[in-house]
C-alpha cells in the first residue's frame, strides 16, 4: 500500500521476481542496468528469466519452504504474471516487502472481479454478466444478447477459453467445453481500435503513463504495437486518464496495463487490466527515455519514476514461433531492435521474441505506420 514513504531499497539489493518468463527476464536485465540483483521464483527449469538471474529458485509455486528460503534472500518481491496463486501472494506478503499488494493479483485474476472494480471505480467495459453455474447460461445470453464473447472468469490468456456466442447451444457448447467453470458473458464490442496505456505509479503515489499504443492481435496473440496511437489526442488524454484511475483505485505500487476498445464514436470500453509490465508496452524499451522494465523496477524498489516520454515512433512485432528464426534479416535493418527471450523449442503460438522498428517522429505516422503495416516491415 502506498502510505508512509519508506527509504528507497539501495542498488546492490536484490528484487525477487516470481514467475521466470520473458517478462521477468527484461526485468531483470533492466534492473541489473541500475545495480540491483534478481532472485527468481519458476516453477519450470531453465526458464527465461534464470538464464540473466543472478539466482533462481525452481520449486511449485504453494512450497512453503521454498518461499521461505525464496525470502531470506529476496529485498522486495514482485510478480511478472499474474496467475500466481493468491494464496502464495498473501502468504509472501504477510511476512515480506510484495509491491505491489496481492489484492491487485487478485482482481487481475478474475473477470468478474475485475469487471466489478473497473465499473465500481467509475470506468465503462462492455456490459457484462457472471455465469456461476448451468442455470445461469440462459438468463445470461438474454441479458447480454445474441452476440456475446464468453470467458473463464480466471487462467483465460491469449484468447484461451473463450468463445463467441449467438444462440444459449452455443454457450452451453462453450460453458461445457471450458469445463464448467465460473465464467463472463459480456457484449460483443464492434471496435475500431484496441488500445492499451501503462502506468507506472510509485511508493508515494506519483505516476507516469507511456503514450497510448495501438495493438493488433493475430489469432488472439498480440501481433503488433504501433506507438503513438493513430487516435485523436482528446481520445488520448481520456485514455491516459482512465488508465490512472485503475492505478489509483489499485493503489498499486508498481506498473499496470489497462486494455481498452476504442468504438468508432469516441468511447473507451475497458477490457482488461495487468498489474505488471505488459507485451504491448515492450516498444518502450527502445522508445523511450525510460522503458517499462526500468519503469517497474524503480518502483518496486521505492525509486523516483523516470521519464517515459517518446523519443522516436515505433513498431513493435511479436516474433511468434517460427518467426525467431528470421533474426538474421531482422538484424540486417539498422533501425530494428531484436529482443530474443533464450527460449528453446519454438512451438506454433509460442511467444519467442519481440522486434522494434524505429521511426522519426514526424508529420504523416498514420500513413507511414499503416504503409509499415501493408508491408510487414
Ligand atoms: P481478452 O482475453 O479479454 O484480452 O480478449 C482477447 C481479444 O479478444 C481482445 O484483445 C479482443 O481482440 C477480443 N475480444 C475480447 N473481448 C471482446 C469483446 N467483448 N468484443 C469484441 N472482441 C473482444
Amino acid at each position: 500500500m502506498t502510505g508512509p514513504v519508506v527509504a528507497p531499497l539501495p542498488p546492490g539489493s536484490v528484487i525477487g521476481i516470481m514467475g521466470g518468463g520473458q517478462l521477468g527476464r527484461m526485468t531483470a536485465l533492466a534492473a541489473a542496468a541500475l545495480g540491483y540483483r534478481t532472485a527468481i521464483f519458476t516453477d519450470i527449469a531453465d526458464s527465461p528469466a534464470s538464464q540473466v538471474c543472478d539466482a533462481t529458485l525452481v520449486a511449485p509455486y504453494e512450497d512453503r519452504q521454498a518461499l521461505e528460503r525464496f525470502m531470506d534472500i529476496a529485498d522486495v518481491v514482485t510478480f511478472e504474471f499474474e496467475n500466481i496463486p493468491i494464496g502464495t501472494a498473501e502468504f509472501l506478503a504477510g511476512r515480506c516487502l510484495v509491491r505491489p499488494h496481492p489484492r491487485a493479483l487478485a482482481i487481475a485474476q478474475d473477470r468478474a472481479l475485475e469487471k466489478a472494480f473497473l465499473n465500481e471505480s467509475g470506468i465503462p467495459t462492455a456490459p457484462w454478466v457472471e455465469i456461476a453455474d448451468a442455470d445461469a447460461l440462459e438468463a445470461a445470453l438474454a441479458k447480454i444478447g445474441r452476440r456475446a464473447v464468453f470467458k473463464t472468469a480466471r487462467l483465460g490468456y491469449d484468447g484461451k477459453g473463450q468463445a463467441t456466442v449467438r444462440s444459449v447451444p452455443m454457450l452451453r457448447d462453450a460453458w461445457h467445453a471450458a469445463g464448467g467453470v465460473r465464467a463472463v458473458l459480456e457484449g460483443f464490442v464492434e471496435f475500431e481500435r484496441e488500445l492499451s496505456v501503462i502506468v507506472a505509479r510509485a511508493t508515494d503515489g506519483t505516476m507516469r503513463s507511456f503514450d497510448v499504443a495501438e495493438n493488433r492481435h493475430a489469432r488472439h496473440i498480440l501481433d503488433v504495437t504501433v506507438a503513438p496511437a493513430r487516435i485523436e489526442a482528446e481520445v488520448a488524454a481520456r485514455a491516459v486518464a482512465m488508465a490512472e484511475r485503475v492505478a489509483r483505485g489499485l493503489d498499486l505500487v508498481g506498473l499496470v496495463a489497462v486494455e481498452m476498445f476504442a468504438c468508432a464514436d469516441g468511447t473507451l470500453l475497458a477490457n482488461e487490466i495487468a498489474p505488471r509490465p505488459h507485451n504491448s508496452g515492450h516498444w518502450t524499451m527502445d522508445a523511450c527515455v525510460t522503458g517499462q522494465f526500468e519503469q517497474f523496477a524503480r518502483a518496486v524498489c521505492g525509486l523516483p519514476l523516470g521519464s517515459p516520454a517518446r523519443h522516436s515512433n515505433v513498431i513493435m512485432r511479436n516474433l511468434i514461433g517460427d518467426d525467431a528464426g528470421r533474426w538474421a534479416e531482422i538484424l540486417a535493418d539498422p533501425d530494428n531492435r531484436l529482443h530474443l527471450y533464450g527460449k528453446t523449442g519454438a512451438r506454433p503460438g509460442r511467444k519467442m521474441g519481440h522486434v522494434n522498428r524505429l521511426y522519426p517522429i514526424a508529420d504523416g505516422w498514420a500513413a507511414t505506420a499503416e504503409s509499415a503495416l501493408r508491408n510487414g516491415e
